[in-house]
């Protein structure tokens, strides 16, 4: 979970529809979700960080700039209208979750080691909160190919790639990159 910059609103005052926000924050941020970080080309949607609705929600925050991200609909769907406590939770727009994290080879995801307890709690908190702690599942399709069902598995089989790229790469500069596998996305 990349920190992401979204810069200052581009307008004064609230956007008319919350869903007006979002080319401007496609141009910012990317066609990425804000947590998982997978590419969503369609079905990318304003995430609001405090809900809009729901007895957590807060309906005067749902037009404002500062409390949109991207999500997926995995992301976006689990985190639902929960309670957001920023004492509680970390979020890329504004903590840098860059640090909070690390890759496991297996595609999980584990807490820093060098966290405080307080940070790991918050660190934790926000991977349930998007449901980025579920366990992987992995089947195997009608090509007796193994596919990845999870999130954090399909992120790190496109970041394997390129490592393998960048590997082959090191070691023959002048081999061409070999084509890339399929990503099932
Ligand atoms: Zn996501």
């Amino acid at each position: 979970m990349r920190p992401v910059q979204k810069g200052i609103s581009p307008i004064a005052g609230d956007f008319g529809k919350y869903e007006d926000a979002k080319p401007e924050l496609v141009s910012r941020l990317g066609l990425y979700c804000s947590y998982c970080e997978r590419k969503i080309v369609t079905l990318l949607a304003v995430e609001h960080i405090e809900p809009k609705d729901g007895v957590y929600g807060k309906p005067a925050l749902e037009k404002r700039w500062s409390n949109f991200l991207l999500a997926c609909t995995n992301c976006n769907s689990c985190k639902g209208s929960g309670k957001v406590n920023f004492r509680r939770f970390i979020f890329p727009d504004r903590d840098n979750t860059f640090h909070a994290y690390k890759y496991n080879v297996d595609g999980s995801i584990a807490l820093a080691p060098h966290l405080s307890q307080r940070q790991k709690v918050m660190a934790r908190n926000t991977l349930r909160l998007v449901g980025l702690d579920k366990p992987i599942q992995v089947f195997t399709d009608s090509n007796n190919e193994q596919v990845a069902l999870d999130r954090v598995a399909q992120r790190m089989e496109a970041f394997g790639v390129a490592q393998v790229a960048l590997s082959l790469m090191l070691s023959e500069p002048n081999v061409s990159i070999p084509p890339k596998r399929p990503i099932h996305f």
